[in-house]
């Protein structure tokens, strides 16, 4: 059955490829990743996966099912760019697109690999004639309005038994942790425009709200539990010194460990903006960006990706990765590769070089919260969840970076996407013909989630998310 899996990914290694280098290309920022979606749905289609487009209120959302009746394994896929971090797959900075967008999350891997973990799967499945069916979820901006969170709200995993999901790492690991629930919010502030100089009794300054919202906020911060987050910038303060503005912004991220947490810091934030409004004889209007839930970790699947993972075993890297990962090292800090090294060792790995993760971080049950945020906790709180993360990149690269957009076009990042689709499908085979397996991480799920029930926050007034890059 591994033998199945892996030879099937293999034969179609050339296919994913360039499934995945096309998207890297494409490099589409959230909600509007048209091409992308369609790569994947064409792919699927002519794969015999019956294609539904268009959910939860996204145009490039869609979900890809073969096969019938329960269980239901479902994956994870994701196809948005990041902006401003195009590069050409080289080892150091020099971008494919001036100013343009790029895989700097590498999510043209993380699609196509859970394409190559379903299609293998149904490979498998239908040579064998195993009952049960398979879900492929095209989720949208991830980056941008937490996609899987409308979709989530949509009722699209309602029928899911278990989801496995992955991510391009620096390492090959499974994640217990959990995330940070997250809210994205804008304050508009509204106040009356005047002569800064010759007439400012005339004026009321937005930017004075904005300004004393964030005074208010500091304040706020001594107060909240250690693990919260508040983080903002002031999107807009004013065209020039010598007008009083009339409309200012100020952009947020509020983050919390639960839910329950989330809301009553949301609360106060909003009495905040309240009380800067009245100060300052100004008035603001809370604009909802989007949403995440944390996420519930799920230990049974976790550890069985885990061992999935060790079967299988680590890529090797050939001496062109090797030496493209050392030439990119050669243009960071070496304290950020310094750091990304002691990490790993820290988590048990054993390096046979610094330069790529050729190791499988142990298996550990601890559960620890990891301080983003993703829209995976909303389908955790639906569906029992679990992820993991492969070696695409040199050690030591920033997030987000040029350096990441460049590794997910390069072999490096096509060898741990492969590599992600094989563990995909043997753990997917496993979960699937498994009851009492089954039984467990719904056990687990359930012990995880101590009777909280999943709500949405999202306003149920607003249908579409909102396009962020306005
Ligand atoms: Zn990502």
């Amino acid at each position: 059955m591994k033998k199945a899996i892996e030879g099937w990914v293999e034969a179609n290694k050339s296919d994913l490829v360039s499934m995945s280098d096309k998207i890297w290309a494409h490099a589409e920022l959230g909600l509007v990743e048209h091409e992308s979606a369609k790569l994947q749905m064409e792919y699927l289609q002519s794969q015999g996966f019956e294609i539904k487009a268009g959910v939860g209120g996204m145009e490039t959302a869609f979900v890809a099912t073969w096969g019938k009746g329960k269980p239901v394994i479902g994956f994870l896929g994701e196809y948005d760019a990041v902006p401003m971090v195009s590069n050409k797959p080289v080892p150091y900075k020099e971008p494919l697109v001036e100013g343009g967008a790029g895989h700097g999350c590498g999510h043209n891997l993380l699609g196509v690999g859970a394409v190559g973990g379903a299609v293998a799967l149904k490979e498998l499945m239908k040579g064998k004639q195993i009952p049960g069916t398979i879900r492929y979820h095209g989720c949208p901006a991830e980056e941008s309005s937490f996609g899987k969170t409308w979709m989530v709200r949509d009722g699209v995993f309602d029928d899911v038994d278990i989801v496995l999901d992955w991510h391009p790492g620096n390492s090959n690991s499974v994640s217990n942790s959990s995330s940070l629930a997250d809210f994205v919010l804008k304050f508009n502030f509204y106040g009356k425009t005047a002569h800064a100089s010759g007439d400012p009794w005339n004026g009321r300054s937005a930017l004075d709200g904005v300004e004393l919202m964030n005074a208010g906020i500091e304040r706020m911060r001594e107060h909240m539990r250690l693990d919260s987050r508040v983080h903002y910038v002031i999107s807009y303060g004013g065209g020039a010194p010598n007008v009083v503005p009339d409309y200012a912004q100020n952009f947020f991220d509020v983050r919390a460990a639960d839910i329950d947490e989330l809301k009553r810091m949301r609360n106060w934030v909003l009495d905040i903006a309240k009380g800067a409004a009245l100060m300052t004889q100004t008035r603001f209007e809370e604009v909802f960006l989007g949403y995440a839930a944390n996420v519930i970790p799920n230990r049974v699947i976790a550890k069985e990706l885990h061992s999935v993972m060790e079967e299988l075993g680590a890529p090797e890297w050939s001496e062109e990765e090797l030496k493209f990962a050392e030439e990119m090292q050669a243009q960071l800090e070496p304290e950020f590769i310094r750091r990304a090294v002691e990490q790993l060792e820290e988590s048990g790995a054993t390096l046979g070089q610094t330069k790529i993760c050729d190791s499988i971080i142990p298996y550990s049950d601890k559960i620890e919260v990891g301080k983003g945020s993703t829209d995976v906790g909303d389908v955790s709180w639906v569906v029992p969840t679990a992820r993991f993360r492969t070696a695409c990149y040199t050690l030591g690269i920033p997030g987000h970076s040029w350096a990441v957009a460049s590794c997910s076009g390069s072999s490096i990042g096509h060898k741990g996407m492969l590599y992600a689709a094989k563990i995909l499908g043997v753990a997917g085979y496993r979960f699937l013909t498994d009851a009492g397996l089954r039984d467990k991480v719904r056990a687990e799920w359930e012990y995880q989630l101590k009777g909280r029930k999943y709500e949405s926050l999202i306003p149920s007034e607003i249908k579409v998310p909102p396009l962020p890059f306005d």
